[in-house]
């Protein structure tokens, strides 16, 4: 019997590997990077969960980045999302192997189906992670590093194997670490493009296990039947995967359409980019939400992020400040972006911005 309070009868660390059309989702690849420490520590398997129609080939992917095994779920009625289905499958195949933790991508299906699932197997989820540990030394060493807390006056259970999942609370202004340890598996939905993608191991890639789940799902499992799906024309930016980003913030309100002009034309100088943008010019509607870059934006790491006319402000910072070589460009001497960039410049961007791609364009 199914028993999500016996502990120690749930082992192994799963990742819900997201795909469309046959092709998975870099966020995938994130969580298998990071579960694969989670999993080290715990010295247990990290496995990949695949669901879909005729979607066995993407194995090898996942073994690449780190997952030991693989649990194949494949049905035509799998073929697209629904939350029905693919929380059924799901729910039996953690009722039947027991993983001690799954961890979701929170992306648009993630943050549908994470919950889901947690209510389904009577268990907590924590929403939209951006920390995990197992261990608690290291668990110690963030805390030293990101927070005021005096950790070494206090007393911590070293041996203590829970997973520890941070979040940031109160609107970005606090971080919370969430622990589930009564019940199992422990789930969690994670940001993507916070954590760090390992690199591909070709001979981790050929050594997966393939294990097939079948779980009998059927026509009546499914309440709602997908008529078409229809894929917006829009052109959606994707901040995710670029290496250079220009961000605009209030900062061309004085005139928006030449601000974002220098932001494009400073993107072209510097060898291609996208135009990122802060939540002060999303909620003024001179940039679509996709631009959004921070804490209910997106978490960006791309090699270059340019911030002109940005303040800074701690959820704006939360989704920018690991990206490799930060320049900020504000008028303002004190502006709290200045403590994260790599180079500051201060004056104005209409005046700055120019002079920046006509000096890059020279070296150039
Ligand atoms: C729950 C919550 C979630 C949030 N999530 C996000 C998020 O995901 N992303 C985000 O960005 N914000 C987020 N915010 C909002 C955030 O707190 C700030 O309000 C926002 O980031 C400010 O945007 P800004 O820096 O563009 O504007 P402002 O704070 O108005 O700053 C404009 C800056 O531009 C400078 N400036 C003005 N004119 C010029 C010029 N000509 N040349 C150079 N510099 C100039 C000014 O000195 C100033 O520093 C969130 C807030 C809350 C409460």
């Amino acid at each position: 019997m199914y028993d999500y309070t016996d502990i120690s009868a749930f082992h192994g660390v799963w990742v819900f590997c997201e795909q469309r059309d046959g092709v998975l989702n870099t966020t995938s690849f994130e969580l298998l990077s990071e579960g694969r420490k989670l999993a080290d520590d715990l010295h247990t398997e990290l496995c990949g969960l695949l669901i879909g129609d005729k979607v066995e080939d993407l194995s090898a992917q996942l073994g690449g980045y780190g997952a030991d095994k693989v649990y194949v779920i494949e049905s035509p009625l799998l073929k697209t999302y629904t939350t029905d289905a693919y929380t059924k499958v799901i729910c039996d195949a953690v009722k039947e192997k027991k993983p001690e933790i799954v961890l979701i991508g929170a992306t648009n299906i993630g943050r549908d189906l994470g919950p889901r699932c947690a209510a389904r197997l009577h268990t907590g989820l924590t929403a939209d992670a951006t920390h995990l540990d197992i261990d608690t030394a290291k668990y110690l060493d963030f805390l030293r590093e990101t927070s005021t807390i005096d950790v070494d006056s206090m007393k911590w259970d070293m041996e203590d194997k829970g997973l520890k999942m941070t979040r940031p609370a109160f609107g970005g202004h606090l971080m919370a670490t969430i622990i589930c340890p009564r019940f199992r598996p422990q789930m969690s939905t994670v940001r993507p493009g916070v954590m760090k993608c390992a690199e591909f191991d070709d001979i981790k890639a050929k050594a997966v296990k393939v294990e097939k789940l079948n779980l009998g799902l059927t026509e009546d499992d499914i309440k709602t039947k997908v008529l078409k799906v229809v894929k917006e024309t829009k052109e959606i930016v994707d901040l995710l995967g670029a290496e250079v980003i220009v961000s605009v913030g209030q900062g061309i309100s004085k005139d928006p359409e030449k601000g974002i002009a220098l932001a494009k034309e400073l993107c072209d100088a510097l060898g291609g980019g996208v135009v990122g943008a802060s939540r002060a010019v999303v909620d003024a509607g001179i940039l679509s939400s996709d631009h959004q870059v921070g804490q209910t934006g997106k978490t960006v790491r791309p090699r270059i992020y340019v911030a002109l006319g940005i303040s800074g402000a701690i959820q704006h910072k939360a989704g920018m400040q690991d990206s490799e070589y930060i320049i900020a460009v504000n008028k303002q001497e004190g502006a709290p972006i200045f403590e994260v960039a790599d180079y500051s410049i201060v004056g104005d961007l209409y005046t700055v911005v120019p002079m920046m791609i006509d000096a890059i364009k020279s070296v150039k």
